[in-house]
């Protein structure tokens, strides 16, 4: 078992799914390929994690689950989207009951957590309408007050799982006059209903997860009663975006799962494919492609890590950090796809003839993760209102309170610590400025410069590592100038410049996330780890987005990269910062399946 305990329940899961190249096994890669061609929903797969009991891990503790770590449940999320994304999506719109976790009752947390556990219950998340996608102000479906409770009216459209659930989280109008406070948000459970007053679209046919339950939902004079409410009346929009805070942080597991199939499957090409007397991996363009492959990854790794505890730790800044993670790591891992779909060449394109086709299917599976749950734009909008914010408070705070900075620095990036409870109540719809992982920028760098005299670092790596790090701050102090003489108004028409301001911001805190990441664990994740030679290049290839490659200190050699993705690949673990064992590969049918083994014993 893994050292790390908040990896057992993934590496359980994988274990009992199987490994995916195994036709045989659970949610193999040839069964979901199936049922996606047929655009079949997933029913049999979603039994089976319901009787596995997984479903109790999306309910607290305090309320009667199994639920302790958003770092757990980004591992086991994975487990489930590397083999199929439209499982793993169906399966985690369970997640929207934490908009019940955080703002219900207690009767409503206890209805709820019966139906997900003896029921097998699903929900689904009922905001968006054909007429106003992200303006949820504008919202139609209205809430009308009369005895007892309320009549709903009006369509939600397109919802994941809207027929086949039995929750729906509904944001209706409660107060025709408009603004922030006139939405309010219902827990609609359809057994509580006259059949007679609610109806489903029909399916929605789609570009990827063929096989989900896309359609939408209408009500017709639909009484729903009082006690459906979360939270006030008028409330309904702060818990919207309070819950957002968490799911779209959580978004990124599903893509990293996707992103480790696309590259182990290219990988199972490149390494048994031969060109020119040698393999694909062989050659050192593909090799290059695949290399910075696995540097994506590890890079999103440390963002969604680091991010999946921070909640634990500083949940009031979430509405930057969930908003810079929902951006950053899906569209980076969306890029990676597409980069190694050039190493697997006109097999991408096919659709059977590699590993039962599931490389187009991360393709197409892959591309909706960067859009639902609040688009780039719509997360990068809510991140740019803040920046003048977190710029001038970057400034006050600077080299004030440091103990208790690395102190939660420590609680967030140090995975051999346990986390505090998470407590939902203290998000906070802006972050009134505070960014740690960026304010702690400086202190990463000082505690760098300490690590000069230590004998286990090869000093070329460390000084990379460290002058990237100044690099980071030198961007990051022009970003901070540049905005405090902005002339910056709210609203919604914002600049394109200002958008591109905030896509730096990101990719500013998910370098120093992975230089959080490594100084605070160095000693306990493993000897590849532990020598930052990932980091070097990671700092290096984050770098080229703002700096031209001529510039910058040469890329070191990246030799033991290309060893370490082979030896995760043979040993079938995880590529991540937490190589965490996946199922044993035995069946390797045809040749374009080959293992690394075949490379590393050339
Ligand atoms: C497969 C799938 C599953 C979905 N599941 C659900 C679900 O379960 N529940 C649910 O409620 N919804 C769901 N949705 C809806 C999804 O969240 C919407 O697509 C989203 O609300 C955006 O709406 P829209 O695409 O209609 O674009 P619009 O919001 O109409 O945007 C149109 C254009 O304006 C731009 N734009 C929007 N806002 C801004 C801004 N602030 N600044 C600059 N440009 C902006 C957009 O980028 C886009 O170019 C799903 C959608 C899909 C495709």
């Amino acid at each position: 078992m893994h050292p790390l305990k908040q990896y057992w329940v993934a590496e359980a899961l994988e274990q009992d799914l199987g490994d995916p190249c195994n036709p045989d096994s659970l949610m193999s890669f040839q069964q979901v390929v199936e049922l996606d061609e047929q655009e079949e929903f997933p029913t049999d797969l979603l039994n089976w994690l319901y009787n596995w009991k997984l479903n109790h891990y999306y309910i607290p503790t305090a309320c009667g689950g199994e639920f302790t770590s958003f770092e757990e449940f980004v591992a086991f999320v994975r487990v489930m989207s590397r083999r199929d994304l439209t499982t793993a999506i169906s399966f985690t719109t369970l997640f929207w009951s934490y908009l019940v976790w955080m703002a219900g009752t207690d009767e409503q947390k206890q209805r709820l957590a019966s139906f997900i556990k003896d029921h097998n219950g699903a929900m689904c998340l009922a905001y968006s309408e054909r007429a106003h996608g992200s303006d949820l102000v504008a919202s139609d479906v209205q809430a009308t007050k009369v005895a007892g409770g309320y009549l709903l009216n009006g369509e939600k459209w397109p919802i994941n799982r809207a027929t086949i659930s039995g929750v729906t989280f509904v944001l209706a109008k409660t107060d025709e006059s408009g603004g922030a406070r006139s939405l309010s948000l219902f827990m609609v459970e359809k057994s509580q209903l006259d059949p007679n007053t609610y109806y489903n679209l029909p399916k929605i046919l789609t570009h990827g997860i063929r096989g989900s339950d896309m359609s939408g939902i209408g009500f017709q004079d639909c009484f729903v009663p009082e006690s459906s409410r979360i939270g006030a009346e008028g409330a309904g929009l702060e818990w919207a975006l309070k819950g957002f805070q968490i799911t779209r942080a959580l978004c990124a597991a599903f893509s990293q799962g996707a992103a480790d199939t696309a590259l182990r499957t290219t990988l199972n090409f490149a390494l048994g494919r031969k060109l020119y007397g040698k393999t694909v991996f062989d050659m050192p363009q593909p090799r290059r492609t695949l290399v910075d492959a696995f540097l994506d990854i590890l890079i999103c790794d440390c963002a969604t890590i680091g991010a999946a505890r921070g909640f634990h730790v500083i949940p009031e800044q979430f509405s930057v950090w969930s908003a810079v993670v929902k951006y950053f790591v899906t569209t980076t891992l969306e890029s990676m796809v597409t980069n190694v779909s050039v190493v697997l060449g006109a097999r991408y394109y096919m659709r059977d003839a590699h590993d039962w086709g599931i490389f187009q299917k991360v393709v197409r599976d892959n591309a909706i993760i960067s859009v639902f749950d609040g688009s780039t734009v719509v997360n990068l909008h809510a991140l740019l209102l803040q920046l003048r914010q977190l710029a001038k408070q970057r400034s006050r705070q600077k080299g004030r309170n440091l103990e208790a900075l690395q102190a939660r620095l420590a609680a967030c990036f140090s995975l051999d610590q346990s986390v505090p409870t998470f407590d939902g109540r203290k998000l906070e719809l802006f972050s009134r400025g505070a960014d740690d992982v960026l304010q702690g920028l400086a202190l990463a760098l000082t505690q760098l410069q300490s690590l000069e005299t230590d004998p286990d670092l090869d000093s070329d790596v460390l000084q990379q590592i460290g002058g990237f790090t100044h690099l980071l701050l030198e961007e990051l102090s022009a970003l901070d100038q540049s905005l405090e003489n902005s002339t910056f108004e709210f609203g919604h028409d914002q600049s394109p410049e200002l958008f591109d301001l905030a896509k730096h911001y990101c990719t500013l805190h998910a370098a120093a996330s992975c230089v959080h990441m490594w100084l605070h664990n160095r000693h306990h994740l493993g000897a590849f780890f532990a020598k930052g030679e990932w980091l070097a290049l990671c700092l290096r290839r984050l770098a080229l987005s703002f700096r031209p490659a001529h510039s910058l200190a040469s890329r070191i050699n990246d030799e033991a990269i290309a060893q370490e993705l082979l030896q995760l690949h043979m040993e079938d673990k995880l590529f991540s910062i937490v190589p965490f064992q996946l199922a044993t590969s035995k069946v390797q049918g045809d040749q374009t399946n080959a293992t690394s083994e075949l490379q590393l014993q050339a």
